[in-house]
This record gives structure tokens, C-alpha cells and sequence, in this order.
């Protein structure tokens, strides 16, 4: 079973009197457990590629199959469910609830989800130890630094196990060290969750750390190559 499978994915943005085309025809097939960069220019597409891998953008035309199903036939109600049991979606700027300590920001999207807290309590333990915020489970997001920040983003998107995780630009608000750590921490989730992951980034030098690379370019994907140490 494939964990993520674009075929031939276009999508349109209305533009003026015509149409601008921010994904072309794009294709791209993701297995449990591969580590995916993607690269490119500002502009190119990345975002919308993850945008439409987490069924939040419907494709003007193309297939958008999630661990075997597809997404494109399913109404917003199932694709919520979906996307709530299948998609880790990490961005850029954590968004973590400002009143909830850094347990409780995990243990409310579990809650939320139809599980006993306690239950999620425990999950939510498990999750902080595996990103190294074993200590920080009762601090508020204003206690913790950036890079504790983007752990309890990531931890939290774990919660529901899922089988894809969507990562736009995760260290873009980061030192080099930190990004490094947190670059690090997704291969290791990548491996033990055996989760697909797609990671966009703009800093080609974390890209080794990932199996796979695929630029995009106007739109245009080309297919993943494998991210070997120096090619970048
Ligand atoms: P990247 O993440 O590579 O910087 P994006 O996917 O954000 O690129 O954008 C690709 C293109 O689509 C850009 O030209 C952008 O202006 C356009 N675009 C993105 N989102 C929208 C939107 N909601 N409406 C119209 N155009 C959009
Ligand atoms: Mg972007």
C-alpha cells in the first residue's frame, strides 16, 4: 500500500481573465517509512503540492490517493475523518493554543478525536519522551524556546498515528543547530512510525538526511532521486 499517490495532479487558481497553473500534471508516489525533500523556488508549487496531499485543496483535476483511498471521491465530511486519522500536517509557525501546557495541547486533539483522556494522557507522554520534551510536559507554549516549540507541533501531529506527514518549511523559523535537531527528530519518526514524510525545504543542506529528493519548478514535479550526501 502506497502511503500517499498523486497521479497526474493539476491545480488552478483563477488569475485575472485566465487561470494560473500552480500544479502541473504532477505525479508522485510515497511508501511508509520514505523520507521525501522537496525543493524549489518560492512560487513553485510546494506548498500547494501539501495543500492538496492533505485533501485541504481539491485538484482541478488528477487523483489523490491516501493509504489506498481516494480522496477526490470522498465528501468533506469523510475527508475530514480522513484527514484527522491519516494526515500529520506540521507548518512552519507551530500554532500551539497559548493557554494549554505542552501535554495538553496533545491530549485535546486525541480527545478530540473520540479517545478517553486517559488513554490520550498516556499516548501524549510517550509522544513528549520520543521528541526529548519529557521535562517541558506542563510548561505553556511562551515557556518553551522555538525549537521546543516545533517538537510539540511535531509530537502532536503523531497523535492519531498517522500514515503521512506533511512538513512545510519546519526549520524556517530556526537556527542552524536547532534545525539540524529537528531535521534529525523527523527521519527518526520517519523510521520508527514507519510514517511517509514530506518535507519542504529551502535549506538543500538537510536534504541528505532524507531518502528521497524531487524539485519543483512552475508547478512541474520532477521524480524523487535519491537525496545522496553531495549531490546537493
Ligand atoms: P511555494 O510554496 O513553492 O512558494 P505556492 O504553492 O505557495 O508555492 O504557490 C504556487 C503559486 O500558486 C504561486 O504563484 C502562488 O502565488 C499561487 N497561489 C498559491 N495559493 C494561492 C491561492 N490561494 N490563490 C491564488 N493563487 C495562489
Ligand atoms: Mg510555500
Amino acid at each position: 500500500m502506497t502511503a500517499l499517490n498523486l497521479i497526474n495532479v493539476t491545480l488552478q487558481y483563477p488569475d485575472g481573465d485566465g487561470v494560473m497553473t500552480a500544479l502541473d500534471a504532477v505525479n508522485l508516489t510515497v511508501h511508509p517509512g520514505q523520507f521525501v525533500s522537496l525543493v524549489g523556488p518560492s512560487g513553485s508549487g510546494k506548498s500547494s503540492l501539501l495543500a492538496v496531499a492533505a485533501t485541504l485543496v481539491k485538484p482541478t483535476s488528477g487523483l489523490v490517493m491516501i493509504d489506498g483511498v481516494d480522496a477526490t471521491a470522498l465528501s468533506e465530511k469523510e475527508l475530514a475523518s480522513l484527514r484527522r486519522d491519516k494526515v500529520g500536517i506540521i507548518f512552519q509557525q507551530p500554532n500551539l493554543l497559548a493557554s494549554l501546557t505542552a501535554s495538553e495541547q496533545l491530549i485535546i486533539t486525541d480527545h478530540l478525536r473520540g479517545k478517553s483522556l486517559k488513554a490520550a494522557a498516556v499516548r501524549a507522554a510517550e509522544l513528549l519522551d520520543l521528541v526529548g520534551l519529557a521535562d517541558c510536559a506542563g510548561k505553556r507554549p511562551h515557556q518553551l524556546s522555538g525549537g521546543q516549540r516545533q517538537r510539540v507541533n511535531i509530537a502532536r501531529a503523531l497523535m492519531a498515528d498517522p500514515k503521512l506527514l506533511l512538513v512545510d518549511e519546519p526549520t524556517a523559523a530556526l537556527d542552524h543547530a536547532r534545525s539540524d535537531s529537528i531535521v534529525r527528530l523527523l527521519r527518526k519518526v520517519s523510521d520508527e512510525f514507519n510514517v511517509a514524510t514530506i518535507m519542504v525545504t529551502h535549506d538543500t543542506e538537510f536534504v541528505p538526511l532524507t531518502d528521497l529528493v524531487a524539485t519543483m519548478r512552475d508547478g512541474v514535479l520532477t521524480a524523487p532521486v535519491p537525496a545522496l550526501a553531495g549531490s546537493f
